[in-house]
C-alpha cells in the first residue's frame, strides 16, 4: 500500500499535499515524492527515500515548491529498491505520474517501448506507465488515458498531469482505491487514497469506480467511462 493525494486549487497545492500524505503514513511507505505545476511552467518534481520530514525539509515545508496543482505520493517498493530515483513521481516528456499498485504485464509493455527507442530512469513498473502514456499522448488526455489502461494488466490508482493541460489533474482508478473530493467553494478539487488525506479542506468525498477517469480543474470535477 501507499499514498496518493492531488489538488488544483486556489491555494498553494505543496503544503496541502504534503500534509495530505502525512494522514496516509498509517498506510506505510518507504520514499515520498511530489509535483507541482506553477501555472504553465511543467511540473517540478522533488522525491526523497525515507520519511516524509525527509522530503518536507527538502521543500521547506512545501514553501520552496510554487504552484496551485500537483500530485503526491508515499511509496511502498514493488519493482525497484526504495530510493530517490524509483520514488515517484515518474515522468515522459509530456506527462508526470503517481500510482499505487502493481502492474503485472510491465516487462512486456517496456520491451515494447524500447523497441521504440524509449530509455528508461527507474526500474520501476510505473514509470513504463509514464512512458506509455507520453507514447500514446495524442492532445487528449481522457483518450490517451482510456487508451493506455486498456493495455494495462494489474491493480492501479494513477494521479496524472500533463504538461499541456495546467491546473488540471487527472486520475483513473483499478482495484486500488482512490477518492475524489470536492471542496466547499466547487473551486478545489482532491483525490486522495483515503478519507483522512482532505477531511481538513472538504467532507464532500466521492469512491471512485473501477476504470472511472476524473479530470479536476478550477471548473469543477468531470467523470468519464469507458464509453
Ligand atoms: N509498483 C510501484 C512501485 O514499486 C508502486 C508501489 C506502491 O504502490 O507504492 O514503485
Amino acid at each position: 500500500m501507499c499514498g496518493i493525494v492531488g489538488f488544483t486549487g486556489k491555494q498553494q497545492a505543496a503544503p496541502i499535499l504534503l500534509e495530505g500524505l502525512s494522514k496516509l503514513e498509517y498506510r506505510g511507505y518507504d520514499s515520498a515524492g511530489l509535483a507541482v505545476r506553477d501555472g504553465e511552467n511543467l511540473a517540478e518534481v522533488v522525491k526523497a527515500k525515507g520519511r516524509l520530514s525527509n522530503l518536507s525539509e527538502k521543500i521547506d515545508g512545501g514553501n520552496a515548491l510554487k504552484g496551485t496543482c500537483g500530485i503526491g505520493h508515499t511509496r511502498w517498493a514493488t519493482h525497484g529498491q526504495p530510493s530517490d530515483i524509483n520514488s515517484h513521481p515518474h515522468s515522459g516528456e509530456r506527462v508526470t505520474i503517481v500510482h499505487n499498485g502493481i502492474i503485472e504485464n510491465y516487462i512486456e509493455l517496456k520491451d515494447y517501448l524500447l523497441k521504440k527507442g524509449r530509455t528508461f530512469l527507474s526500474e520501476t513498473d510505473t514509470e513504463v506507465v509514464a512512458q506509455l502514456l507520453d507514447y500514446k499522448y495524442n492532445g487528449d488526455p481522457i483518450d490517451t488515458i482510456h487508451n493506455v489502461i486498456r493495455m494495462l494488466k494489474g491493480s492501479f490508482a494513477f494521479g496524472i498531469v500533463f504538461a499541456d493541460y495546467p491546473d488540471v489533474v487527472y486520475a483513473v482508478r483499478r482495484e486500488s482505491p482512490l477518492i475524489v473530493g470536492i471542496g466547499e467553494e466547487k473551486k478545489e478539487c482532491f483525490i486522495a487514497s483515503d478519507v483522512p488525506a482532505i477531511l481538513n479542506y472538504t467532507k464532500k468525498y466521492y469512491l471512485m469506480d473501477h476504470d472511472e477517469i476524473v479530470k479536476l480543474s478550477h471548473d469543477g470535477v468531470e467523470f468519464f467511462d469507458s464509453h
